[in-house]
């Protein structure tokens, strides 16, 4: 568990409050977020790289609410955005546009617009025409567009296969073999300005070596295009250091940076970084209350109020979240062997499958850990489940960082055509 949650008297706390006391205030299911966590991770990771000039632009798309991507912009980190709505959200936070950088691989017309607009750092680029697409916008507005390639090292980062980025069979980015085109198509764009070179190998990234190599890769690439008279001034190593969620056993920023610093240094560039989960990941958890515990022959079933749709990597990866009683019980070391599962109509929706737990009654309250990241931000309102609310704690405080959905929220913007409605 990290450090800003633990029992006291037997029950759970978050930094000075009691997660149970919270419960009965707000309801359940609910977001919980540690803000002195998310403090320590965003500080760690800069100090590791304090040697080199560097932005931390955290990957908003792990947790895009306001209030977080706010504590994130007091700490002094910029934003790496994939999408209109979250350069939206990251400039009504507070970011500085000049520590924006867009990445994705399927940029509007509008998103470059505003984009651009706004003056953001730089668009991370993933294609050709993209190149092509983002100099025209930049022409119609009379502006330049600030521009970096993104980078496909071809490195198998070991995660996920849906979270692997930067192999060559990926969506993302543009291989080496046709990058330096691709830079020399940028250059004879006169509403462009090559400024950097970006790489994003993958997510929950829990070895240095991918990394290594790729840094390799891309250091030869850069020296290339400085022989070629190119004005690199960024690289963007992306994000996707991994987090613990049951035994894993990631690099820490500290032990990240040891291996890459050297090799980061002698390029001689400001270094921009893409965390997501890291900075958020164990920060959060969802706390859910239990409705039922049916025992059948074959299997004993937890059902909770939390769902798929409100937290879906258990569904979409088989992600493992540790789960914990709010309140310990009275014979901590008893366990069962249950499924813990929502009420959502699909037998994909579960939190945990075969999973050894306490003995569990109608009404306890369970925590599922590590649900910073990807978490709020995956949620649906699938079943018409209005969205949960998102809590965040700071010491002996917490505040409504947004509240529950209700169901008016839920049909807003919909409508009954009058050929419907008959008379
Ligand atoms: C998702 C993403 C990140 C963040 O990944 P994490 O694993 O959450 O650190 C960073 N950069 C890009 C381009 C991404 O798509």
């Amino acid at each position: 568990m990290p450090n800003s949650f633990s029992y006291r008297d037997r029950l759970l706390h978050c930094e000075g409050l009691s997660v149970a006391q919270m419960a009965s205030q707000i309801g359940t299911p609910f977001y919980l977020y540690s803000s002195q966590s998310m403090q320590e991770q965003f500080r760690a990771y800069d100090r590791a790289f304090a040697s080199i000039p560097h932005v931390i632009c955290f990957s908003m798309k792990a947790n895009s609410n306001l209030a977080v991507v706010r504590l994130f912009v007091n700490e002094g980190g910029g934003v790496d955005i994939v999408s209109g709505g979250e350069l939206f959200r990251a400039v009504r936070a507070g970011a500085d546009p000049r520590k924006i950088v867009f990445s994705g691989v399927g940029k509007t017309r509008a998103e470059i617009a505003d984009a651009l607009k706004s003056g953001i750092l730089m668009f991370n680029v993933e294609s050709l025409p993209e190149l092509k697409t983002i100099d025209r916008v930049a022409q119609e507005l009379g502006l330049k567009a600030p521009v970096a390639l993104r980078i496909n090292p071809d490195v198998d980062p070991h995660t996920h296969d849906y979270t692997a980025t930067g192999k060559k069979e990926s969506k993302f980015g543009i291989d080496l073999d046709q990058a330096m085109d691709g830079y020399r198509l940028a250059r004879s764009l006169h509403h462009l300005e090559v400024v950097g070179v970006d790489v994003h190998i993958g997510s929950q990234i829990t070895e240095v070596e991918p990394y290594e190599k790729a840094l390799l890769k891309v250091k030869s690439f850069v020296d290339q295009l400085r022989r070629e008279g190119f004005g690199i001034r960024y690289f963007d190593f992306g994000g996707g250091l991994g987090i613990p969620y049951k035994d894993e056993k990631p690099p820490s920023p500290q032990e990240f940076a040891e291996r890459v610093l050297p090799i980061l240094s002698a390029m001689d560039l400001t270094v921009i970084f893409e965390p997501g989960r890291f900075l958020v990941g164990n920060a959060g958890i969802l706390v859910c209350k239990v409705l039922y515990v049916k025992d059948s022959n074959a299997k004993s079933h937890v059902i909770v109020d939390a769902a798929m749709n409100d937290l879906i990597r258990p569904s979409l990866y088989g992600a493992y979240q540790e789960i914990i009683p709010v309140s310990l019980p009275a014979e901590p070391d008893r366990r069962v062997t249950a499924d813990v599962v929502g009420p959502v109509c699909e037998s994909g929706d579960f939190l945990a499958k075969d999973r050894e737990i306490p003995p569990i009654q109608v009404g306890d309250l369970l925590a599922v850990l590590g649900a910073g990241a990807y978490g709020f931000t995956m949620s649906s309102t699938y079943n018409s489940r209005p969205r949960v609310p998102e809590v965040l704690v700071r010491g002996e405080e917490f505040h409504l960082v947004r509240r529950r959905e209700t169901f008016e929220d839920l049909v807003r913007g919909e409508e009954i055509p009058v050929f419907l409605k008959g008379d």
